[in-house]
């Protein structure tokens, strides 16, 4: 059982305010968004599996985080990285089979939630899918059946704190190993057909997690050391040059910061505070030991907007006036 992320609440902030004016100039034109690469797929055997979402579109839900990705460090997967994709679902919706392929198990887990395996063969080449926390698996799917790609498996239950419908899914390729917990689990982004690739595009751009300060992308490394940080270069805006944040710990997801000149100086460090279900945009706040910046902020994959006041000055509404980030792997 996976639960893959944490809110992080919004701390009481108080400090001394100044008048201090962003350090930097503006910069006023963004360079086009590059291109994110796809990561390589994880074997070089032939006879790749061609992947679905588990999820229809429309019943995708965002109340908490919407995706949890890959390789993450959650509170569930601290150590090793979360093996899967949490995806959250509208209440009375299903979760439906990724790919076609044979049941290979309906399993019970310790708190009366089920379990779905479905394995898949393509050529010589064996993949198993796994749907974890439903509440009901349908009747039709039991062991030996063969399913089809976006058939019902079953409905979403409670996943993580606070209980939100999900599903941990994931996606084990029997050709490949790791040393550690789940050994097999890949990530999926490398096997999506092009539509579920823009399927996915579109609900991870809603997605959310605590976590995506260091770890932004739907596919990160399982391995990762800490403290962990992660450098973000202004490509637009008035904000400071660079933004680098660093994650201490490996338990939670607490982060500092440090304001980047653009010769890479620091030039203002402290805490942050996180809000992350608040929409449309997650709540973060800076505090250094002179200054509290409030802001605003967006993730999707590299690229961060990030509208941050001037120490003194109030929340901006929205992310019309904010500054581009952009982080590569
Ligand atoms: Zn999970």
């Amino acid at each position: 059982m996976r639960k893959a992320w944490v809110l992080a609440g919004v701390a009481l902030l108080a400090a001394a305010c100044t008048d201090r004016k962003s350090p930097l100039a503006p910069t006023a034109i963004a360079a086009p968004t590059p291109p994110l690469v796809t990561p390589p797929l994880p074997t070089t055997v032939p006879g790749v599996l061609a992947l679905a979402l588990p999820i229809d579109g429309p019943d995708f839900a965002t109340t908490a985080f919407g995706i949890a990705p890959f390789g993450f460090h959650g509170p569930g997967d601290a150590t090793e990285g979360h093996p899967g994709w949490d995806i959250e679902y509208r209440a009375g919706s299903f979760v439906r089979a990724a790919a076609a392929g044979t049941v290979l198990s309906v399993l019970e887990d310790s708190t009366g939630r089920f379990i779905v395996q479905l394995e898949h063969v393509v050529g010589s080449h064996f993949y198993r899918t796994i749907y974890t926390s439903l509440t009901t698996v349908n009747a039709d799917i039991i062991e030996a059946a063969e399913v089809r790609a976006g058939q019902a498996l079953g409905t979403p239950g409670t996943l993580g704190t606070p209980g939100t419908p999900g599903t941990h899914f994931q996606l084990d390729d029997l050709e490949f190993h790791r040393e550690g917990p789940d050994p097999k689990a890949v990530t999926p982004e490398s096997f999506l057909t092009p539509a579920a690739k823009s399927l996915f595009d579109a609900l991870w751009a809603r997605a959310t997690f605590a976590q995506e300060l260091v770890e932004p992308f739907a596919t990160n490394p399982r391995t990762l050391s800490f403290p962990a940080s992660r450098t973000w270069t202004r490509a637009g805006g008035d904000g400071p040059a660079g933004v680098r944040f660093t994650r201490r710990r490996l338990e939670v997801a607490e982060y500092e910061y440090e304001l980047l000149a653009e010769s890479g100086t620091v030039i203002e460090r402290g805490a942050v505070a996180i809000n992350v279900t608040n929409r449309p945009y997650p709540l973060i706040a800076l505090t250094s030991p002179t200054a509290v910046r409030l802001g605003l902020y967006d993730i999707i994959s590299n690229e961060m907007r990030l509208s941050l006041s001037n120490p003194g000055s109030p929340r901006a509404n929205d992310l019309t006036n904010a500054s581009v980030y952009r982080t590569s792997r």
